[in-house]
């Protein structure tokens, strides 16, 4: 395949929907909405966010989940993706790879490419993808309320423990294949106050939600859900759930009168939710143990710039 012929077949393997007057093939899309939507955008570059060496098909599937992560932490269900790739020289079966992982995820979801730039150089890829809002209003990180229980979707720091070295497949398809919970989207939209999706590490991305909500938490640390396949040193398992990052699962709030309505909806879809703790009026972020004793909890998050 030269550039040509990859557009070409990248224009075949689209998928198509209403929603797309114009796909692949002119200068811009044109899409056509009927309700709000909602836009996010992420880059993942080689030697920050993956090993140069790092397998194409995980790459592929994992360019375009980090950014629908950010879609169903708004509340939305995504359509549509942009893809901007810059790989350093033009390897066929790089690519065929790259994309069997892009489309087995993106047909997973009726997602479709609408778009996208080819370019030479150090290898990265940014995704944007658009979603469509099923609330009335978008999940907002300054949402939550005082007495609100605190969600989490999936298991917590299984990706951190793999970038660890934990050698477990279930940890290392968790780091390279993350599934958002984009089923949940539709089943919680009328229960959901504040959302955020944990890329950075549970600790800080529940951080954005206390500051922008202005309230504070307490956290019972041992019900952050773990998968008990993968057996662990206690310790980090704690450090990798609260500061590790690359879950790209949802933190949410929710008034505590929905709590059994939320386990009976997620149910249905069988995704896993944990009720961890429970926002305060005191500021501040507590961890608790099975005991109910407070504990101190020291780490940092991942943070570009510093
Ligand atoms: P231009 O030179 O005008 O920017 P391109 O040759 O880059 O146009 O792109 C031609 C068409 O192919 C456009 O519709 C563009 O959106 C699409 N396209 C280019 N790269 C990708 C990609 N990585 N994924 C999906 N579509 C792409
Ligand atoms: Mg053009």
């Amino acid at each position: 395949m030269a550039e040509f012929s990859l557009i070409a077949w990248l224009k075949d393997n689209a998928s198509d929907a209403p929603h797309v007057s114009l796909g692949i093939g002119d200068d811009g899309c044109c899409l056509h909405f009927k309700h709000d939507t909602i836009w996010s955008m992420d880059t993942m570059v080689a030697g920050v966010h993956f090993l140069p060496n790092a397998d194409p098909q995980a790459l592929g599937h994992k360019a375009l989940a980090v950014s629908v992560s950010d879609c169903v932490a708004m509340g939305s269900i995504p359509q549509s993706v942009l893809l901007s790739l810059t790989i350093p020289s033009y390897d066929d079966s790089w690519l065929k790879a790259y994309f069997s992982g892009f489309f087995a995820y993106a047909n997973k979801y009726a997602i479709s490419l609408v778009g996208g730039d080819l370019s030479q150089g150090p290898c990265s890829m940014t995704t944007t993808v658009q979603g469509e809002l099923v609330s009335s209003q978008p999940w907002c990180r300054s949402a939550a309320k005082a007495g609100d229980d605190i969600w989490v979707t999936g298991h917590i720091g299984l990706a951190a423990s793999a970038v660890a070295g934990l050698d477990h497949v279930r940890a290392k398809s968790a780091l390279h294949y993350p599934e958002p919970p984009v089923e949940l989207v539709k089943l919680l939209s009328g229960f959901i106050h504040a959302a955020i999706d944990i890329s950075d590490g549970f600790a800080q991305d529940l951080g954005h939600i206390l500051r922008a909500s202005c309230v504070g938490a307490r956290i019972k640390i041992d019900c952050l859900p773990w998968d008990d396949n993968v057996t662990y040193p206690q310790k980090e398992k704690r450090h990798w759930q609260l500061f590790g990052g690359d879950d790209y699962q949802i933190c949410f709030t929710a008034p505590q009168s929905y709590h059994d309505q939320i386990v009976e909806q997620s149910r249905r879809v069988g995704q896993k939710v944990a009720c961890v703790g429970r926002c305060q009026s005191e500021m501040g972020l507590v961890y608790m143990d099975d005991e109910g004793d407070q504990i101190q909890m020291q780490g940092h998050a991942w943070e570009h710039f510093t």
